[in-house]
């Protein structure tokens, strides 16, 4: 993906595991990418991809999105707040979760530094893993 970048190589060997990440999830990402390029002229971070249930209980995590590779992280740059927090509603207008509506993006100033945590629901992820042909 253009205008993508990694934290570390955790992250790049794990954004290139094959059938891990589900396809809703990355044409979210891309899209974010995407208007964060246009109108920043920014390439985008990925913070995190994975976590472990241990690593995830280490830094208090709320949910199991990332142990479930169902979630990526994107850094925020703080001084485009106003930018990032336009695009994250743009994105959840466009992309919101089957469940009731709900945003795909939380608020951007959860957990320990401003960022995207971009989601997909557990029947999106479940979804990718169906390769099976209908048979009439
Ligand atoms: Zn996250």
């Amino acid at each position: 993906m253009e205008h993508l970048r990694f934290k570390s190589e955790r992250e790049e060997r794990e954004w290139a595991m094959e059938g891990k990440l589900c396809p809703k999830l990355i044409v979210v990402l891309a899209d974010l990418v995407e208007r964060r390029w246009t109108l920043l002229k920014q390439e985008s971070v990925v913070t995190c991809i994975f976590r472990s249930f241990a690593e995830n209980r280490g830094i208090g995590g709320t949910s199991n999105t990332h142990c479930e590779w169902r979630a990526v992280d994107i850094r925020v740059d703080p001084t485009q707040l106003f930018v990032e927090m336009a695009i994250r509603v743009a994105l959840n207008e466009r992309w919101p979760t089957g469940v009731a509506k709900m945003p795909r993006i939380p608020p951007l100033d959860h957990g320990t530094a401003l960022h995207y945590h971009v989601q997909v629901t557990r029947d999106e992820g479940r979804a990718r893993l169906s390769t099976r042909k209908e048979t009439t």
